[in-house]
């Protein structure tokens, strides 16, 4: 718990290199094909491009490892939450999701499952279980939520989802499965953008489903299979790399992200800190019981939109951009994209630098 990744998974699961014959490639081959060789019965483990693909396998392997539960990959989170939302419900069903998590959940619903004939309705995650789950054909979970860093018990909605005969889905992205296990914690379903901190290298889009129902998962991979929304070999490739180094990326971020959050907390020129792992932090005691580590993002609050922006922009080692979780630390105004956060409100993603070398670089664009 808080400080270590004791519970989380080891490192044996993503050495592929126990089964390799002499001579092999120690790296996983990059494989780019659309067709395979396949003369007269066309059973084979690879047929089609669209179908298959050896990189992909290798990529899932390491994930379900990670995951401990099997995976299907898929081109990016969103594609993840897709197959996940669109395998799952059907015309007539019910899906309640966070009001303040990501908006392109709730765009996906409100645009697309709900011309299916979904009715989609929202709640605030820090009253998400208010109202009980009766009647939700799938519950979609987002914690911690982006961009808020406001938490959802996952055990308790959970259990009280499935003792109504619903589906829960939780997207892990922000967290990663050294973070915060909800598959273990009772979730049906994982879903998570890898174009994070598992891809970890800002070169790539990638996303997966995780479940322990092997026929859930078949429907998923089918889902992919037949909208043709697949990942490109190069980038399943990529992710397979940032994999093996996401431990060690990962511990060092949310260390780092510790640090740092105290000290902005203290800071004279921050009005607000959200972190998990502060003390103080509303939801620290939820996040005690159910994550691994508190991740390794950050909403500091400024004076206004101004100082923000000015921060931002004047602090040498933040990359202004949208997206988190690279080894390069970044910010951005969430307010800039509507979401419903102050003004003033920046979400920073701690990446792997030095951490005092990143916080003196934060404390002098804060003005020292
Ligand atoms: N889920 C969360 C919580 C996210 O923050 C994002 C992207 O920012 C996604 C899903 C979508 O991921 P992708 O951009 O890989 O489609």
């Amino acid at each position: 718990m808080s400080d270590t990744t004791r519970d989380g998974p080891d490192a044996a699961g993503l050495l592929h290199l126990r089964n390799l014959e002499k001579g092999d490639p120690v790296a996983p081959p990059l494989v780019q094909a659309s067709m395979y060789h396949l003369p007269g019965d066309p059973q084979a483990a690879f047929t089609y491009g669209r179908a298959e693909n050896p990189t992909w396998e290798a990529t899932e392997a390491a994930l379900a490892h990670l995951e401990a539960a099997p995976v299907v990959l898929l081109p990016s989170g969103m594609a993840a939450i897709s197959a996940a939302l669109f395998a799952s419900l059907r015309s007539g069903g019910r899906v309640l999701m966070p009001a303040d998590g990501y908006y392109a959940t709730r765009v996906l619903a409100e645009s697309f499952l709900a011309a299916f004939g979904v009715t989609v309705e929202m709640r605030k995650t820090v009253d998400f279980a208010t109202g009980g789950f009766e009647g939700y054909d799938v519950v979609f979970i987002e914690t911690p939520s982006n961009p808020g860093l406001d938490l959802i018990d996952i055990a308790d909605v959970t259990a009280a989802v499935r003792a109504v005969g619903g589906v829960t889905i939780v997207d892990n992205t922000t967290m990663t499965p050294f973070g915060q296990r909800p598959l273990e914690l009772g979730a049906d379903i994982v879903v998570a953008s890898d174009t994070k901190a598992p891809g970890g290298h800002s070169d790539l889009l990638m996303g997966h489903v995780a479940s322990r129902s092997e026929t859930f998962l078949a429907r998923v991979a089918e889902w992919r299979k037949f909208t043709g929304a697949i990942p490109g070999p190069m980038e399943a490739w990529l992710l397979h790399r940032g994999l093996e180094t996401l431990e060690v990326r990962f511990d060092r971020m949310c260390s780092s992200a510790a640090v740092i959050a105290e000290r902005l907390s203290a800071h004279a020129a921050v009005r607000a800190v959200r972190y998990p792992g502060l003390a103080q932090d509303p939801a620290h005691a939820l996040a005690r019981a159910q994550m691994l580590r508190f991740g390794f993002l950050i909403v500091v609050t400024l004076e206004s939109a101004e100082a923000a922006e000015a921060f931002i922009d004047g602090c040498a080692l933040l990359q202004p951009a949208t997206s988190f979780g690279g080894v390069h630390s970044s910010a951005e105004r969430r307010l800039r994209w509507g979401d419903d956060v102050d003004p003033g409100a920046v979400r920073l993603s701690v990446g792997c630098e030095p951490v005092e070398e990143l916080w003196s670089a934060i404390d002098k664009a804060l003005g020292g």
